[in-house]
């Protein structure tokens, strides 16, 4: 992308003082937003198209409308605050994220992106400015997965990327009741579940916080956003082995499924490290269940059968598909030398998404701009995803933090926070007034 010329808006004493004031206010706002959400502890709870959800929204409704921002509701409940541009059918320049939480999470995963954009939107309309793209901040329902199962609710079904009667079907794990009656509940869409055109949207940026180590390692408040990562996924996986005599077996005549599943995992464990001796550390492998059976298990015996779960990650789909292969050879091996068998069961997974290479520039000249350190790495998968699929120009700016992310001890100092809405402010009005919105999304094949 062309980067739009430079604006002597960004260097606008009103705006910057402006945005000063809207960024203290957002945080006070979040910071209010956690103690009302702070039950049952630890951490806070906020229910996709729930209750926490629920009060994180109307609170900050309440903030923008005292702002005097317009809001309204899409058909799925996710919340639009606008400010008009003087070119009043342009398509929009939007940033936000998501209100919901993962149960006992922190008070910044999501939030700190919605009430972000509220407070670049707020400071405009202070000041004065008029850009020429209308701005526009949306507030996400149901991004965590937890809660349905599934990621990302509230923006899938805003962009028209799964389809209303199969996600509206869905059941919330702790309520018993379907996305749609919570939503029904909710009052806020009724009528009939349209879509809304992704063409309605210039670009797309994200504020986030960092849910790994990776800044506060490096000592660098922003990142911005390679790529959200995609994944391979079993979730059932087996080893079926033969159960033993652990004094009286010789290890020859063994089918020992501990043994043969902590093989597998360094087999990939090797091929992780294959990766970042070649510079590159995007891709990831995590074995997060790995249990023998306790109903037959003892000391005593040779384990007969493991249940595990297999999770590959990346951004490059070439890196992910090598993994694959690896999977497959050393399943192989190990079967013909150990005497087990594997039983991956069921696939899931989604592909990785590249975030637009313009916007990611934008937002580092923005940083460099702003003299503020911001270094690339890769993501996991965030509402952004979503519209990197639907073709919006897109790109991610993430916050440093201190504790990672969906625990209690998620932490983020408010001057990374105000350095990331700085640079958030300058993109947007940056996008706001160019010519240019973007390069297409480099997506790859995607699927959600
Ligand atoms: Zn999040």
């Amino acid at each position: 992308m062309p980067t739009p010329p430079v604006t002597l808006r960004r260097t606008d004493p009103a705006l910057a003082a402006a945005l000063e004031r809207s960024t203290a206010q957002a945080w006070t706002l979040m910071a209010g937003i956690g103690r009302a959400t702070g039950e049952p502890a630890p951490g806070i709870t906020r229910a996709a198209f729930g209750e926490g959800e629920e009060i994180a929204l109307q609170a900050v409704l309440r903030h923008a409308a005292a702002l005097g921002l317009e809001a309204e509701a899409d058909p799925f409940g996710n919340h639009h605050l606008l400010l008009p541009g003087e070119d009043g059918q342009a398509p929009a320049v939007a940033s936000g994220s998501h209100l919901d939480s993962v149960p006992n999470g922190g008070n910044f995963d999501g939030l700190a992106g919605a009430v972000a954009a509220l407070a670049v939107l707020a400071a405009v309309r202070a000041s004065g400015l008029r850009p020429r793209r209308p701005l526009r901040a949306v507030l996400f329902r149901g991004e965590e997965s937890p809660w349905f199962g599934t990621a990302y609710l509230g923006s899938r079904l805003m962009l028209g990327r799964s389809p209303w009667a199969e996600i509206g079907a869905l059941r919330r794990r702790d309520s018993g009741l379907t996305l749609a009656q919570h939503l029904a509940a909710l009052r806020h869409a009724p009528g009939p579940k349209t879509p809304l055109d992704p063409a309605g949207f210039a670009a797309f940026l994200e504020l986030h916080i960092e849910q790994g180590p990776l800044l506060e390692s490096r000592g660098v408040p922003l990142g911005i956003a390679t790529a959200c990562r995609g994944n391979i996924r079993f979730p059932q996986a087996r080893c079926h082995g033969a159960y033993a005599h652990s004094a009286a077996m010789p290890r020859g005549h063994r089918q020992d499924a501990v043994l043969a599943v902590a093989e597998l995992a360094l087999a990939l464990d090797r091929f992780w490290q294959e990766r970042i001796a070649a510079g590159d550390d995007n891709f990831v492998v995590t074995i997060g269940e790995f249990a023998t059976d306790p109903v037959q298990h003892a000391m005593t015996k040779v384990a007969g059968e493991v249940a595990f779960t297999l999770n590959l990650g990346g951004t490059d789909p070439a890196v992910l598909e090598a993994a694959r292969g690896v999977l497959a050879g050393a399943v192989a091996r190990i079967e013909r030398e150990r005497g087990v068998r594997f039983a991956l069961g069921a696939e899931v997974g989604t592909a990785p998404v590249a975030l637009d290479a313009g916007l990611r520039a934008l937002l580092a000249g923005c940083a460099a701009e702003a003299a503020i350190a911001a270094m690339p790495l890769p993501t996991v998968g965030h509402d952004a995803a979503m519209f990197a699929l639907s073709g919006v120009p897109t790109a991610m700016l993430l916050v440093r933090n201190a504790h990672g992310s969906h625990n209690p001890q998620e932490t983020m100092a408010e001057a990374d926070f105000a350095r990331g809405v700085a640079v958030l402010a300058r993109a947007m009005l940056r996008l706001a007034d160019g010519e240019a919105s973007g390069t297409a999304s480099g997506t790859t094949s995607g699927q959600d």
